[in-house]
């Protein structure tokens, strides 16, 4: 099988204060169950109060976190430009740039180029293929999501 085009690595480094990726108006982020336990916890709070408070369902029953209603941009996106959960943000943040659907060609690969400063940035280290692979599947297990609290056991949410 063909090795992807980023199975030897690639050069990203995340800019302090750019929160590019994070600033899109009706950007989503899905949540995996993991997450929904890690930030409620941060912030002190039942997974089911935490969610009536930050998530919303998309329109096949995914949770998500919610946006502010002025600007349609992630409730957790300070003045800053900085993430006010950085520490236990979800996974699928900590994921990017390495979204599936980002490497999923070199086109994709340089459209997200355009959008991110961190990628080949001057102070960028090569993050090796594997690393990237974890990401990828992080994201993956995002996408995939939960729609009932508990979440139902699978694959996916263990
Ligand atoms: S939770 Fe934090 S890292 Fe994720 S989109 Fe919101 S501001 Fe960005």
């Amino acid at each position: 099988m063909k090795r992807p085009w980023w199975s030897s690595g690639v050069r990203f480094a995340c800019q302090a204060s750019c929160g590019r990726c994070c600033d899109e108006p009706g950007g989503i982020v899905y949540l995996a169950a993991a997450d929904a336990e890690r930030i409620a916890e941060h912030e002190g709070l039942t997974v089911q109060d935490w969610l009536a408070r930050d998530a919303r369902t998309t329109h096949d029953g995914r949770y998500v976190l919610k946006s502010r209603e002025s600007d349609g941009v992630c409730i957790h996106l300070n003045a800053k430009k900085q993430c006010d959960i950085y520490n236990v943000r979800p996974q699928q943040c900590k994921a990017f740039p390495w979204w599936s659907e980002n490497l999923a060609t070199q086109r994709s690969w340089q459209e997200t180029k355009d959008r991110c400063p961190g990628i080949e940035a001057e102070d960028a280290l090569l993050i090796d293929g594997a690393t990237v692979r974890l990401h990828m599947f992080a994201d993956r297990v995002s996408t995939k999501g939960f729609r009932t609290w508990p979440p139902k056991r699978s694959f996916w949410n263990r």
